[in-house]
């Protein structure tokens, strides 16, 4: 016999019995469904308006004949979503988390960082990088960077690595990959690991393989502002430590394994996860089949975001080339492919006669959008409060000091027509041409 449906009743339905799940959680209703695709497709007037009443009948419609998804977090979505990413990168299994930084927490406790210990970050990056290795205590060495990529310098590296640097962590800089053949071999022959920060990285391949099966531990961002998103905020963690792998989903969720076998008895399988140097109490950085579901439907579509986005840097670099004082973003070469997550401009400030902070306010001018850039990590705040010497750190970091006060900048490039990138590609040349001339 046919139940009679609860109205607000679109999750954990367990057939008759309704339970257990229906009895623990609260659902959601159909106008919940209205007010997300309202937020979702937003807009105004009276055409608008129309259209939602017809959605929302339709949605009421659907009511009727639909079963709800039996669970809203950590199900088929999220399986679904890390095997197309495990196989967009050719790498076995990775686990889909609420963001990057939850991947790099998880890394960070594989190597259980503790006082005294030594990571190493490129001196260019975003706070994430370093945020765990600073709240436990570990010290963070700031590596100078490569002046043409912005990436960790591996001769800066050399210098810098100890026997106390448990960690090593190139970040690929607006999508272009690092040296790692060279920061793999410091850090392995220091006994260090490497964490590839990948947020900008998802797709790029250095020397042909691909950006996720190289270091020991990727972390992929899927924020709003990068190359795809899973709806707003999320993460994938890939390991190729061969004892990690399969602690990975229960480094996602305190230690259980929801796609194990159900667990019969919490009091002993609950676990710690194997460090490299003991137990690890792992933290939980869930995410939702909702999430999953966004990034699947992105990832499917990404192979046309990165040949877009690749053919936008073409088109700029290909336009700038030969002007003098004018140095385009690196297309790569040598089976290195970079995701242009940004496109980087440099300038060469003798022969302008005047530097990147003059050029950027000439584009401005222009009606050029600057998009705001890393600047050197040394300088926040947070680390003078921690104790650190911020100019004893920049004298160690000269490159960074240069490209960031004198050279560089990054430019708009995705979902721009071919006429806003001559616009662009036209207020560059002039930008040049007047400061060399007032020389
Ligand atoms: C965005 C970003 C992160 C953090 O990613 P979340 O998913 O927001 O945690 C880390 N590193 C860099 C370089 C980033 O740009």
């Amino acid at each position: 016999m046919a139940r009679a449906k609860k109205d607000s009743d679109f999750r954990y339905n367990t057939g008759e019995s309704r339970v257990p799940w229906a009895a623990v959680g609260e659902n959601y209703n159909q106008q919940d469904v209205m007010e997300v695709v309202k937020f979702l497709m937003q807009g105004d007037g009276a055409v608008y308006d129309a259209r939602v009443e017809s959605v929302r009948e339709a949605v009421s419609a659907l009511a009727e004949v639909s079963t709800p998804p039996a669970k809203l977090s950590l199900d088929v979505e999220v399986a679904k979503c890390e095997k197309k990413a495990a196989e967009y990168v050719g790498i076995d299994d990775c686990v889909f988390l609420t963001n990057c930084t939850a991947g790099f927490e998880i890394a960070y406790k594989y190597v259980n960082l503790q006082p005294g210990d030594e990571v190493i970050v490129p001196a260019i990056t975003f706070i994430a990088t370093m945020a765990y290795p600073l709240s436990v205590g570990a010290k963070v060495v700031f590596c100078d960077v490569d002046p043409r990529t912005l990436n960790m310098d591996p001769d800066d590296l050399a210098k810098k690595i100890t026997n106390k640097t448990k960690m090593v962590v190139p970040v690929h800089i607006g999508g272009y990959p690092c040296d790692m053949d060279r920061i793999m071999d410091i850090a392995h022959t220091h006994g260090a690991l490497v964490l590839e920060d990948a947020a900008h990285g998802f797709g790029a391949k250095y020397k042909g393989r691909n950006i996720g099966a190289i270091a020991d531990f990727t972390s992929f961002s899927f924020h709003e502002v990068k190359n795809n998103t899973s709806f707003g905020e999320g993460g994938i963690l890939m390991t190729t430590v061969p004892e990690f792998k399969s602690s990975l989903r229960r480094a996602r969720f305190l230690g259980v394994d929801f796609s194990m076998p159900p667990i019969k008895d919490w009091l002993y399988n609950v676990a710690a996860l194997p460090g490299k140097y003991g137990p690890v109490v792992a933290g939980n950085a869930s995410t939702t089949e909702i999430q999953a579901l966004g990034l699947s439907l992105q990832i499917d579509r990404y192979g046309k975001i990165l040949e877009e986005r690749a053919r936008c840097a073409r088109y700029v670099t290909q336009r700038l080339q030969g002007v003098p004082g004018v140095i385009p973003q690196d297309l790569g070469a040598g089976g290195t492919v970079p995701t242009f997550h940004l496109y980087q401009l440099q300038i060469d400030p003798a022969e302008l006669g005047g530097d990147i902070q003059v050029f950027k306010k000439k584009l401005t001018e222009r009606g050029v959008t600057n998009i705001p850039h890393f600047g050197p990590l040394y300088r926040f705040q947070i680390l003078q409060e921690l104790g650190y010497d911020a100019d004893a750190i920049a004298a160690t970091c000269p490159n960074t000091e240069e490209v960031f006060y004198h050279r560089f900048t990054h430019l708009p490039i995705y979902g721009l027509t071919e006429e806003q990138l001559d616009y662009m590609i036209q207020a560059i040349k002039e930008t040049a041409a007047e400061m060399r001339g007032s020389k």
